[in-house]
This record gives C-alpha cells, structure tokens and sequence, in this order.
C-alpha cells in the first residue's frame, strides 16, 4: 500500500469528514483521470498498518469517516478497513470498478463506483455513470451532488 496523499475532505462524502488516502497503483487508466499519479504502483510513500494507525489516532474526533481513493483493489484493503471500523470510522472507497468482491463491498459504509468517463462527467453531472452508494442501505446518494 502506497499513498501520495492525505488529506482532511468536506466534499467527497455528503455530511462526513473524510481522511483521505490517496493510493497508488490503480490499473484502469481512465481517459481523462483527475490524477495520473494514482496509476503508477511506484510512486508516493509505503502507507503501513502503523503509520495508517498513527493518523487515524490523530483525527479521531475531528474527522468521520476514512476514505481510499487510488489503487483500491490492494489485497491488503480490508485490513486497514477493518482497523479504521475498530476505531470507530466510517468507511469509504472511490473505485473506478463496477463491482467490488461482496466480502469487500459488505465491510464499507460508502462506495463510489463507475470509471472516469469525460464525456458523461462526474458524480456533480447528472449525466455520469458514476453512482456513489450508501452500502448498508442501498441508497444511492448520487443525486445530492447534483444542484
Ligand atoms: S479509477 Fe480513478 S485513479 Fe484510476 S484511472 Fe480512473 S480516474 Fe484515475
């Protein structure tokens, strides 16, 4: 697991704040990708169990929620899913998959899906394939980002 940036989000998850991972190594190289940099597997800093450790104790209180981005399909996701649940967080990750392992799917709270398509736009567009879910419940909560 390697990360290129954190950072504290007000926008990505309608009412949490999220703690943001950005992770390297995503595969599917979407025309138009908002970060190139997130689809090279060697770019960035190694993100261990304890360093994630030692943020999620830094924000606890301050922010709700932890969200991946990136080079989500890491095998060793559901391990830092499942500390950051222990500590009390929701759980969040942006994909650019249709569909995630059930296994995967069923320890998240939120999960954006769909590829980057330019033509058809992002979650604020409401023409985008992209659909960002509320897992527990099956709500899709795409249309609060449309005005
Ligand atoms: S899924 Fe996201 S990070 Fe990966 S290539 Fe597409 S836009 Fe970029």
């Amino acid at each position: 697991m390697r990360q290129v940036a954190i950072d504290v989000l007000f926008q990505e998850i309608p009412n949490e704040i999220c703690l943001g991972f950005f992770m390297t190594g995503c595969p599917l190289a979407c025309a138009g990708c908002h970060s190139k940099v997130l689809q090279d597997a060697a770019a960035g800093d190694a993100l261990s169990l304890e360093t994630f450790d030692a943020w999620l104790q830094r924000y606890k209180g301050l922010a709700s929620c932890v969200l991946f981005m990136g080079g989500e399909w890491e095998a060793a996701l559901p391990e830092y899913l499942g500390l950051a649940r222990r500590l009390g967080y929701k759980v969040a990750l942006y994909t650019g998959e249709e569909r995630l392992a059930p296994a995967l799917e069923q320890m998240l709270d939120y999960l954006k899906t769909g590829p980057y398509v330019a033509r058809l736009g992002g979650l604020n567009q409401k023409t985008t394939n992209q659909r960002l879910t509320h897992v527990p419940t099956g709500t899709d909560l795409t249309p609060l980002f449309w005005d």
